[in-house]
């Protein structure tokens, strides 16, 4: 942690340009610092990107939202235009972490980071987000890999997530009471073409249940999803809950989540 350089850009440009070797772009260094300090992570070059103006800021269309990666949760939770057209995001920013976290973390930080137990993923997939980079555009079911892997490459700055506006959604968390980290979310979104259920805390990394999302297409209603078997194969154990009682919990919070959409 002690020996890094610290440099500002104030453009994509500058960003992409100072980007290289063992550097590491920096939002709000929410995780970025604490994994430095922890030593779990080191870098020779902190490339501050708050300062670029053009990633901060949210555009609504008649189809989409599309919001600056330097975002902060705050700023989505109090936003009226995503409150007005995807209120369950707006829900979901002001339920992470707590108010510091939620004025200095932003949205591209915490995608970019992937935590399996992260709110904003669940809402990628389950709301067919576009991640718009400095080098290409990437759909949200590519972009989550694994436990903290994403598609991204070496120096690629995320600029924009879009998310299709839905007819209906709503996002239910079973959160851990001291970081408000999902134990398990669930978010559920009923687009024009197809329903999509995303689950985040349950497992390495979040995922699409098909069972659920299949229940959910021929009945979108709460009951729908009785019969639904939920496998507690792959999913996680630790100190907060075993994997059966995820795979419990998944379909208590898909329950919710419908019926409050
Ligand atoms: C106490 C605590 C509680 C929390 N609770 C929750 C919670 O309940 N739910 C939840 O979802 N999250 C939670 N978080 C995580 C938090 O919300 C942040 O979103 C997350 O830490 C990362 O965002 P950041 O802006 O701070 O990114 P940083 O820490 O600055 O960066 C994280 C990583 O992303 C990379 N990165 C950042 N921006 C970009 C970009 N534009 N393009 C490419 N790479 C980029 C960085 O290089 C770094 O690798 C919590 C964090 C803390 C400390």
């Amino acid at each position: 942690m002690k020996n890094f350089n610290f440099k500002s850009a104030t453009n994509t440009k500058e960003a992409k340009k100072l980007a290289g070797g063992r550097t590491a772009f920096l939002a709000g260094g929410m995780t970025l610092l604490p994994a430095m300090k922890l030593r779990l992570a080191v870098y020779s070059d902190l490339i501050n990107i708050k300062k670029i103006k053009r990633l901060s800021g949210i555009k609504v269309s008649s189809k989409s939202i599309k919001i600056g990666s330097t975002t902060t949760h705050a700023m989505v939770a109090s936003s009226k235009e995503v409150g007005k057209t995807i209120p369950s995001l707006a829900i979901l920013a002001d339920g992470i972490g707590d108010p510091q976290v939620r004025n200095r973390g932003t949205i591209g930080g915490s995608i970019a980071n992937n935590d399996p137990a992260a709110d904003y993923p669940s809402a990628c997939l389950a709301l067919n987000a576009t991640i718009h980079t400095s080098k290409r555009k990437i759909q949200a079911d590519k972009f989550f890999k694994e436990m903290f892997e994403t598609d991204l490459r070496k120096g690629e700055l995320i600029e924009v997530i879009e998310f299709e506006i839905p007819e209906k959604s709503s996002y239910s968390k079973f959160p851990n009471p001291a970081s408000r980290y999902a134990i398990v979310g669930v978010f559920v979104a009923k687009l024009k073409k197809e329903v999509r259920v995303a689950v985040t805390g349950a497992g390495s990394c979040v995922f699409r249940s098909e069972n659920l999302e299949s229940a959910l297409t021929k009945n979108f209603s709460p009951s729908a999803i009785d019969n639904v078997n939920i496998s507690d194969k792959d999913l996680n154990t630790d100190i907060h809950a075993s994997a059966e009682y995820r795979a419990h919990i998944i379909k208590v919070m898909t329950r919710k989540a419908v019926s409050s959409c």
